[in-house]
């Protein structure tokens, strides 16, 4: 008997599961469409170039971009234990304090930047600064670079040259300025937020005998009241949760917007029809997370430098 079904296991279904089963009274099943988060291509950093794409990942594609002369692009979302904070960059960014306070403004309750503060430093544990902004204890890990490299340097060191101030903390009072991000790593592994919230103690609160990595389409074959075609787009049959998935408290909690966004756009195409039966979901249906998505493009450029033949000759060459 389960008080609260979780779907999907990466950055904000890690999180919820172990916030909720620090109560011990209460249990939780966490679903994962994806595998096992243990291959050292995601614990690597050096490798993550490797992931997107890759076996991790969903493999979304765009529609057809208007700019792009109508080139479709991949649109990379992890599907393992941690989600996309296991194929992600690493990078320890929260949003802009404003960008917040506008949200709290709207009318979402607890949003505004001097209240998620507290919570962001509940849940770190910076290396390097304890301070108004930063915290220690916490599970997430935030580290420096444990490299740099010598043209990272230059780079920052040219910017700064150019009269772009140093900020030694992204993170902290601005958001401007340039310099080096801080990580989320632990002794030069990545720190996801499966290693980070469901780690040891964690998992073991999380019912030990719950499929942890089973598809939720396996679901209500198992027990648990919502049609598997809820999330059919985004998922594959799998293994059966054994003793099936009964919820007492009847909350589902999903935390895979991606999934929920084809699904909205799924039931307003299908007038609603394969909207899930017999379990509270905590959240609303609106058609804005669709809508407002905003995916950045990350592109990557290869410069290759050459000796100009008179450098090579010993004469004022140029490269
Ligand atoms: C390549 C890449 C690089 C990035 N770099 C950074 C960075 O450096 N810094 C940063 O702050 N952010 C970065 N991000 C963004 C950040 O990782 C994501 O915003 C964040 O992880 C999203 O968390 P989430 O919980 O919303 O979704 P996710 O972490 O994607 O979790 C959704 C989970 O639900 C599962 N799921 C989906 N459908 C189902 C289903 N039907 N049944 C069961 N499970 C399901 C998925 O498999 C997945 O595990 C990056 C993202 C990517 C993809």
């Amino acid at each position: 008997m389960y008080d609260y079904v979780i779907v999907g296991a990466g950055s904000a279904g890690c999180v919820l599961a172990h916030r909720l089963s620090a109560d011990p009274s209460v249990r939780v099943l966490l679903l994962e469409a994806g595998g096992p988060d243990s291959s050292p291509f995601i614990h690597t950093p050096a490798m993550m170039g490797f992931l997107p794409d890759g076996a991790f990942d969903w493999r979304y594609r765009t529609v057809p971009q208007l700019h792009c002369n109508m080139r479709r692009f991949p649109w990379p979302r992890g599907r393992t234990l941690g989600g996309s904070s296991s194929i992600n960059y690493m990078i320890y960014i929260r949003g802009h304090a404003a960008d917040y306070d506008h949200w709290a403004e709207l009318g979402n309750k607890g949003w505004s930047y001097r209240e998620v503060l507290p919570l962001f430093k509940k849940s770190e544990h910076n290396e390097r600064m304890e301070d108004r902004y930063h915290g220690r204890g916490g599970p997430l890990n935030v580290a420096d670079h444990r490299f740099r490299h010598p043209l990272s340097e230059m780079f920052v060191d040219a910017a700064q040259a150019a009269g772009i101030s140093p900020n030694p903390d992204f993170n902290g009072a601005t958001q401007e300025g340039c310099g080096f991000y801080q990580l989320t790593q632990k002794d030069g592994v990545r720190w996801s937020t499966a290693s980070a919230f469901f780690a040891r103690p964690s998992r073991a609160r999380i019912s030990p005998s719950s499929p942890m990595r089973s598809p939720v389409g396996s679901a209500s074959r198992a027990g648990a009241r919502w049609e598997s075609s809820t999330f059919a787009a985004a998922s594959r049959p799998g293994p059966t949760p054994p003793g099936g998935a009964p919820v007492r408290r009847q909350h589902q909690l999903p935390a895979a917007p991606h999934a929920l966004r084809r699904r909205a756009r799924r039931a307003s195409a299908g007038g609603g029809r394969r909207r899930g039966r017999g379990l509270a979901r905590s959240g609303s249906e609106s058609p804005g997370p669709s809508r407002d998505l905003s995916p950045h493009r990350d592109h990557g450029a290869r410069l290759t430098l050459r000796r100009h033949p008179r450098a090579a000759r010993g004469g004022a060459g140029r490269v």
